[in-house]
């Protein structure tokens, strides 16, 4: 099937009503349009971070390179220590990290020992320091000090091994990544290219910051959310500015965008009312479908293409824009970065500690405040008032309380889904 026929079977032939479609199933048909970039460019590794190997990393060699202790004290061969009582060995040399020691330990021999050294020749077992003492060259080591061969010894190759397959291409970039391939002496890697993300704000009552408000207008937040969560994802942006709800405009707007911009974002002008004009303009420029997704906040919301961009129409409302971004635009944006495996955000269920009034029917993605119980566990409750437009909730919240549309009203010690909006890595 051509992707402008699936496009116009998404609004209408479904088994779905289009006019209340589940997150889930909006999640999965817009899966079906992502095409990853494939252009790839060189950097080097400080400048990975955040983006997506474009190639497989072999490991150049092994890490750990040489067998190496774990600790400060004595390589020694565990033969040599006697079971239940002291043993006394000569200490015959000394190995520092990055200074290993020429001497082999030979039968009742030690050699002095600091973390990360080189094992000695001959040595198979460290004895840690605070369970040895030393006099004039005589180190005793006490009963029991280890209990098996090889104790508190590092192997070479035990992180990763020569030839071995470190990362896939596919793979995001992480702090842990930069340091593993710092480890492996590698200082640049292939990376896809930067997507390109257009953005702008539809609404004649809208103002950017810099300028004076008249009677009823406000100012523009939504390009500054949005350009908050693109600039985390690692994305160019283009921000556009706020267009006017005037036909010829946000012609313009659109088809500016969709040149300049793999993907072309906008908030606002998808309301009922709003949303015949400005479907009227995206039928003319692309393939554009408006759904009523079945979730609070972030009912309307307009996806498609619009030349050779992805289109995303997010709601107006402040709230509305970060939830439909979180859970529309990011995974999508993934997927086009060429990220491998790309899973929706993940939920675990906590108990409420405060009840929840809901009204079955809808996807909700209540602002929530995760905290600690003062037993080891967490509770979870909402931020208070969930208007659509109150942006302090998002602010306040350090998680969604998600309930499903079948849920109803939900009382103290519930279990609710939560997902968190900040993540370590
Ligand atoms: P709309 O979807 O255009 O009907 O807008 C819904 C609500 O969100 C209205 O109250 C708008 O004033 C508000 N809104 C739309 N765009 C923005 C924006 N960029 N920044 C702040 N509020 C907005
Ligand atoms: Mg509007």
């Amino acid at each position: 099937m051509s992707q402008e026929k699936s496009l116009r079977a998404l609004s209408c032939a479904d088994d779905y009503d289009p006019d209340s479609m589940p997150v889930d199933r909006a999640r999965e048909l817009i899966r079906t349009f992502l095409a990853p970039v494939t252009a790839t460019e060189r950097v080097h590794i400080r400048a990975a971070l955040g983006r997506v190997l474009a190639a497989d990393v072999v490991s150049p060699l092994a890490v750990p390179g040489h067998d190496n202790s774990a600790m400060d004290g004595y390589a020694v061969r565990y033969a040599d220590l006697a079971s239940g009582s002291e043993t006394t060995l000569m200490r015959v040399g000394e190995s520092f990290a990055g200074k290993p020691s020429g001497a082999t330990v030979g039968p009742d021999q030690c050699v002095r020992i600091f973390t990360g050294a080189v094992m000695p020749q001959g040595a198979d077992t460290v004895v840690m320091q605070e369970r040895a003492s030393e006099d004039a060259g005589r180190v005793r080591v006490a009963a029991g000090a280890v209990t098996k061969e090889g104790q508190n010894r590092r192997f070479a190759g035990e992180d990763l091994k020569a030839g071995q397959l470190v990362f896939r291409a596919g793979q995001l970039v992480h702090p842990a990544e930069l340091g593993m391939m710092a480890s492996l002496g590698i200082g640049e890697v292939t990376v896809f290219r930067k997507l390109r993300v257009a953005f702008f704000s539809t609404g004649d009552e809208l103002k950017s910051i810099g300028t004076e408000l008249a009677a009823g207008e406000i100012y523009d937040s939504n390009r500054y959310t949005i350009h908050g969560m693109l600039t985390r994802l690692s994305c160019d942006v283009l921000d556009m500015g706020v267009v006017p709800d005037v036909p010829e405009q946000l012609e313009r707007a659109f088809a500016d965008a969709a040149a300049a911009a793999d993907v072309v974002i906008t908030s606002g002008g998808v309301s009922v009312g709003e949303a015949d004009f400005v479907k009227q303009l995206l039928d003319k420029l692309g393939e554009v479908v408006f759904w009523k997704i079945a979730m609070k906040p972030g009912r309307p919301l307009a996806y498609g293409r619009i030349g050779d961009a992805h289109f995303f129409g997010l709601p107006g409302n402040p709230v509305s824009v970060m939830v439909t971004f979180y859970e529309f635009v990011q995974d999508a944006l993934r997927v086009l970065q060429g990220r491998r495996e790309v899973v929706p955000l993940p939920m675990f269920k906590v108990p409420l500690s405060a009840p929840i009034r809901k009204v079955p029917g809808r996807t909700e993605f209540q602002r929530g405040i995760l905290a600690a119980d003062g037993n080891g566990g967490f509770t979870v409750r909402t931020t208070g008032d969930q208007g659509s437009g109150i942006l302090s909730s998002m602010s306040q919240a350090n998680c969604f309380i998600v309930l499903s549309a079948e849920t109803g009203n939900c009382a103290v010690g519930d279990l609710v889904g939560v997902q968190l909006l900040e993540g370590l890595i």
